[in-house]
């Protein structure tokens, strides 16, 4: 028992309706998550006290403590499992931070994967998925990865199967958006209106299925984009840059600021990426492809 290494992808929502809040704060939802190949890499060692180690150029941006998603999970199990000790958690980070990739909610799907394996605790999935949405909405998802339907909170997943793979460049900045936030200004700009219960439409689920780029790029759609604009307007010129550019679509991933640009193939992506550098709309433009598999053990020492 040495050492186990999990890779976890980060994810953006090709489609995402949110209904009104609830009565425990949170909204419904219904979207459509999406792995791509931008992970993080979470180490996890067994030690003699509990610590927590983030590498990567947006390292100092992440909490060490206890309020790390990964050291969350960790000591989420080590309470249910007493033979557990404490652990070295080491996140090597390339998901962009607060940038509605959901990042941290990848780490803590990483630590249970890595957890399991390395004191061989042999956890069900439906029980690591059942840990999984206690610790956070977007946290079952990176365990499952590929192209998924959810609903609840976005804890409840269905796989949405079709042979199409995607090619995508995504837009960063520096300074993210706070989640809440972003819902917050979301229920504002809509209190006047009825907000119908959240539902993916037919036609995104019939171009995943037929696995055709052209009308996923149609139909991307996200509930959250006005907000995320409303609070962050450059938002709508790297949107539109990126349209101009060639992109077939544009959207804010998640709660945002990330956007998402879907491109026609991988070389459409790299022409769009050396168009949005030169534009110089975003702090950083990024290549990735999807679906992409969820937290997989890549190294057992
Ligand atoms: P989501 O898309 O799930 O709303 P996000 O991608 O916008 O999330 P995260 O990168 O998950 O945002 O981080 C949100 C905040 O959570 C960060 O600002 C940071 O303070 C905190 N955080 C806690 N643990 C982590 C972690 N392991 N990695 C990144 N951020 C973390």
């Amino acid at each position: 028992m040495q050492a186990v290494t999990v890779r976890v992808p980060a994810k953006v929502n090709l489609a995402l309706t949110v209904g009104p809040p609830r009565e425990d704060g949170f909204h419904g939802l219904a979207t459509i998550f999406h792995a791509v190949n931008l992970t993080d890499d979470v180490t996890v060692e067994p030690a003699s006290s509990w610590s927590c180690t983030v590498t990567g150029p947006d390292a100092a941006r992440v909490p060490t403590d206890d309020s790390n998603l990964a050291v969350k999970a960790a000591k989420r199990l080590a309470r249910s499992f007493p033979e557990i000790g404490p652990m070295r958690i080491t996140i090597d980070k390339s998901i962009p931070v607060a940038g509605g990739m959901a990042g941290g909610s990848a780490d803590a799907a990483a630590t249970l994967v890595a957890v399991d394996a390395l004191f061989d605790l042999g956890i069900s999935r439906k029980r690591l998925l059942g840990y999984a949405a206690r610790l956070g909405s977007d946290v079952p998802f990176a365990l499952v990865g590929g192209t998924a339907l959810g609903s609840g909170r976005g804890e409840e997943l269905a796989p949405v199967l079709g042979g199409g793979s995607y090619e995508w460049v995504f837009a960063l900045q520096r300074e993210g958006l706070s989640t809440p936030q972003v819902y917050a200004e979301c229920d504002r700009l809509r209190a006047d209106r009825a907000v119908p219960v959240p539902m993916v439409s037919e036609e995104m689920m019939t171009a995943l299925r037929g696995g055709d780029v052209h009308a996923l790029a149609e139909h991307l759609h996200n509930d959250l984009q006005d907000a995320a604009i409303a609070l962050r307007p450059t938002l709508r010129d790297t949107l539109e840059t990126g349209l101009e550019e060639g992109a077939l679509a544009a959207v804010v991933s998640g709660s945002g600021p990330t956007c998402a640009f879907l491109c026609e193939n991988r070389s459409g992506a790299l022409d769009l990426m050396v168009a949005l550098n030169a534009a110089k709309v975003a702090d950083d433009i990024v290549r990735a492809s999807g679906p992409h598999p969820g937290a997989k053990v890549t190294s057992h020492g």
